[in-house]
């Protein structure tokens, strides 16, 4: 079934944030078929943002509160969807069947894959002891904060998004806070080298200790099992009570390839988020895709991919589109007083420019050749959001009008919009 006729049935397994939305779409684009979500995990569908920001620091909402829910009970029983508890353990395409580890099964007209990704444990001794987190469900986030409300030391291991998240929460929840990070900076992957100057000068200046290419080596914990250093390679042992290994995702592909569908960085997908078989999709976290603007296979981890994959897999699934995915990606992060939202993928840039001379809030516009690939705006909404349009519309800009004394994003915009200014006419 490839959109040519809705199928009679569609399963999701996994209802994360692209499993919920692809369900959500399909009846709000009209599809009447059964639609069963299938969560391994034991919660209604909610939002991951929050955990590694508000929830960790005792005053926000708690893991699995009712806040964080994308929608109540309620939602579900009025637009029939069967929400289902339980892991799916094998998939049959020949006899178009999902089962569950309780033996349950289900027929699918077509089949969405939303399984999203695990944390990538740390490799070292001493990783299993208590008092050391990873960070993906509201149940690993109340155990992280359980233990925070406790910690004196903390110690997070990586310098991305999410280890930086919860080097701020613990920071702002008044721990002693160390970050290691094996490379010489931080977000090293995620953004460019101002932007992540920024965020160690931020973090430093709150008082939480930065370490790059730091390497660690072992855990160490005391007699009850509980971990009570962090060993670097160079002989240091930090103190900890808490750590937080925050080293990226692996994303979880196991029921594609035993089902036989290729696998990569990731269940790959053709443009219009299909697997090898057509009866098959996958989204989210776990899809590769091409990105039709660059021709390159992408996985990206962010809210806006999973909400966008599920729309486009509802709006193909009732025959609404037939279009290629090519949505811009866009993504944000807070922490401390600090938002940074990047609009657009830097796969690579040669030219840098700064746009605003405040420190604190600024916009770095990433160019590769004469086009604008990708816009990070720190404290600066007003600029991501016209990064968005402009990258949207292809990012018409290059690097010299960039350059022009007084420019602006917006302005930019509305000039695209409005065409050339007339040409002035003399002054006899
Ligand atoms: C702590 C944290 C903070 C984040 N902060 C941001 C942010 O600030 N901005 C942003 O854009 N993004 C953020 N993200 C990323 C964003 O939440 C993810 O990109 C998004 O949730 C991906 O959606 P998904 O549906 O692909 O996967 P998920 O939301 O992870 O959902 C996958 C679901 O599938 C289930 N599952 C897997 N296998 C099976 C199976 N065999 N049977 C049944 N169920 C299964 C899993 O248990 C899970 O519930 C954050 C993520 C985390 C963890």
């Amino acid at each position: 079934m490839t959109g040519d006729a809705q199928p009679p049935s569609v399963v999701i397994v996994g209802a994360g944030q692209g499993g919920y939305e692809t369900a959500a779409s399909l009846r709000e684009h009209g599809y009447r078929g059964r639609v069963t979500l299938i969560s391994a995990e034991d919660a209604l569908p909610y939002e991951r943002p929050p955990l590694s920001k508000a929830c960790l620091k005792g005053d926000g909402a708690a893991p699995g509160d009712e806040q964080l829910w994308l929608r109540p009970p309620t939602y579900y029983a009025r637009q029939s969807i069967d929400l289902v508890g339980g892991t799916v353990t094998a998939v049959d395409p020949a006899a178009r069947t999902v089962r569950l580890r309780d033996g349950t099964a289900y027929d699918y007209g077509h089949l969405v894959l939303a399984t999203g990704a695990r944390p990538r444990p740390l490799d070292v001794p001493g990783a299993a002891l208590r008092g050391v987190h990873t960070l993906r469900t509201a149940r690993d986030a109340a155990a992280l904060r359980a233990s925070l409300a406790a910690a004196q030391y903390a110690v997070v291991v990586g310098a991305g998004f999410l280890g930086l998240e919860c080097a701020a929460a613990a920071r702002e929840s008044g721990r002693a806070v160390t970050v290691v990070e094996a490379l010489d900076r931080p977000l090293a992957r995620a953004v460019s080298a101002r932007t992540a100057e920024h965020f160690t000068r931020l973090h430093r200046g709150e008082g939480t200790r930065l370490l790059f290419g730091q390497q660690v080596v072992a855990l160490r914990g005391d007699w009850h099992g509980k971990v009570t250093a962090v060993e670097l390679a160079d002989g240091r042992r930090l103190p900890a009570d808490l750590v937080v290994i925050g080293v990226g995702v692996t994303p979880r592909t196991e029921l594609a390839a035993a089902a036989g569908l290729p696998v990569g960085d990731g269940v790959t997908v053709d443009a219009r988020l299909l697997t090898g078989d057509p009866h098959i999709s996958a989204i989210g976290d776990c899809a590769a895709f091409p990105q039709v603007r660059s021709g390159k296979r992408l996985r990206l981890e962010s809210v806006q991919n999973a909400v966008g994959h599920a729309r486009l897999v509802a709006k193909r699934l009732t025959g609404a589109s037939r279009a290629h995915y090519q949505e811009l990606p866009w993504f944000w992060s807070d922490q401390f007083a600090t938002t940074v939202q990047i609009a657009g993928h830097d796969d690579g840039h040669d030219t840098e420019m700064v746009l605003g001379d405040d420190p604190d809030a600024f916009s770095v516009l990433l160019f590769r050749g004469e086009g604008l690939r990708a816009v990070e705006s720190v404290n600066r909404p007003g600029d991501h959001m016209a990064a968005r349009r402009l990258l949207d519309g292809g990012g018409r800009l290059k690097p010299g009008e960039a350059a022009a004394p007084g420019f602006t994003l917006k302005g930019h915009l509305a000039r695209l919009r409005d065409g050339p200014a007339p040409a002035r006419r003399g002054v006899s």
